[in-house]
This record gives structure tokens, C-alpha cells and sequence, in this order.
């Protein structure tokens, strides 16, 4: 954790990760590189770098433009709609590559449900077992977010602590588990947002969230882009 998230004063922790090179990203993707162009080190007079990164990699959250032909891209959304008020933390502990399912998001009962993150333990081994973290990530069901959608009609974005909603090889799942998600649909509410890449290993128990902040880096016309989450939290 970082050292903000142990200021017990400061009711906000981050749930997302510092993006470094050697961060594990979805496999296909390029890792984030970062190019010394100014160097005081070296004789200049400040620093300066190049940072050259895909836009899902780390934490980072995809817009319906990552699915979707003609769905709105991430810089499409205002702070207010960024913002989430009735977050929670569905505890669902899952063993690699398997999926959280109606099963699980069944149990949930807030109506007013406008954030959900799914818990899967995963996050352990972002630190540990990049193979595991990268290739047997647990993901969500289409039928779990299909549930989510036709019976919560607030909720507006759903994270993982894993690399990615989808499991990894499945890509046929993967469409299916997105373009649900992302599709207009004029039975339900708004298309999802998708955070993965979460870092949930600051939440126990004992922990209750208020509020959830999803802050997407400010770049134009992208299906997705790396985010800061902030969460609001009290002990309770
Ligand atoms: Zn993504």
C-alpha cells in the first residue's frame, strides 16, 4: 500500500497501481516505457522523460469505444458520471481461470448499486506470479453481466482485481462479456464502464466505501486509458 493509504487521518486509499516497466500488462500488449530525455545527472538543467504506454495497461478502464463501433470513447465522460456513491466490494474469491457468475452478483441487494467491484483475491499475485497474474486471471460471465445490467439499473461501472474482465484465451467470452456490457440497450441503463487491474489489497472486511473516484488520463478520442481510482473509506 501506499503511504497515503496508511494515513489513517485521510479517508482516501488508491485502488490502482503505480504504472512502472516492469508492471505486468495483458499479454500482447507493450510494457510502458519511459525515455530519459533531459538528465540533471547528466549536465542538464532539469528532467525530462518520454513516456510511451498502451492504453490498457495497469489499472485503467475501457469505454464502450473499445467494443463498440460509434460507442463513446473515455474522454467522453464528465468527472460527475466518473463518480460513484452506492460503490461495493462483492467478496468473491475465485481459483485461476475461473469465472465470477449469476451465482455470485445474486447476493447482491443495494437497488441503488451504481459501482461494483468484484473481489477475487487475484490481486495477490500481481506482485508474485506475473504467469499466473497474465494467463489464468479470473473473469466475469456474460450471464453475470447480462444479471447485473437488467437488475440494477444505476450501475454504471463494474473492476476487477485481475488483469482483465475476461479471462485470458477465451476471446470468443471476451466479446461476449464486453460487447454486454458496452452495447446500448434500451431495456437497461447506461452501457458499463470497465476498470481492470484493480488494487484491492487495501480492502478488508472491517472496510466500508463510500465513495468511489475513477480519474482516466485526460487524452482524447481513446476506447480506454490507465486511471487513478481514489475510494473514500471509513472502518467499520
Ligand atoms: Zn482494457
Amino acid at each position: 500500500m501506499s503511504e497515503d493509504s496508511k494515513n489513517k487521518n485521510f479517508p482516501y486509499i488508491r485502488l490502482s497501481y503505480t504504472l512502472r516497466e516492469n508492471s505486468p500488462v495483458h499479454i500482447g500488449l507493450n510494457p510502458l516505457k519511459i525515455k530519459p530525455i533531459n538528465r540533471i545527472s547528466l549536465g542538464d538543467n532539469y528532467n525530462t522523460s518520454s513516456i510511451t504506454a498502451e492504453n490498457h495497461c495497469g489499472t485503467h478502464i475501457d469505454a464502450p469505444a473499445h467494443f463498440v463501433l460509434g460507442g463513446r470513447f473515455i474522454s467522453d465522460y464528465g468527472p460527475e458520471e466518473l463518480r460513484f456513491t452506492h460503490p461495493l466490494v462483492l467478496d468473491c474469491p475465485k481459483k485461476p481461470g475461473q469465472l465470477v457468475d449469476v451465482e455470485d452478483v445474486s447476493k447482491i441487494i443495494d437497488d441503488n448499486l451504481d459501482c461494483l467491484l468484484l473481489c477475487t483475491g487475484f490481486h495477490q499475485y500481481h506482485d508474485t506470479d506475473r504467469e499466473l497474474y497474465l494467463e489464468q486471471n479470473p473473469g466475469i460471465s456474460p450471464g453475470a453481466v447480462y444479471y447485473l445490467r437488467d437488475n440494477f439499473p444505476h450501475l454504471r461501472c463494474v473492476g476487477i482485481d485481475s488483469v482483465s474482465m475476461s479471462r485470458y484465451g477465451h476471446a470468443k467470452e471476451s466479446m461476449e462479456v464486453h460487447q454486454t456490457a458496452f452495447r446500448k440497450n434500451e431495456d437497461f441503463g447506461k452501457p458499463l464502464l470497465f476498470v481492470e487491474d484493480l488494487d484491492l489489497s487495501g480492502i478488508d472486511n472491517n472496510t466500508q466505501i463510500q465513495e468511489v473516484l475513477v480519474v482516466p488520463w485526460q487524452v482524447g478520442d481513446l476506447d480506454g486509458a490507465p486511471c487513478t481510482v481514489l475510494a473514500e473509506i471509513s472502518q467499520k
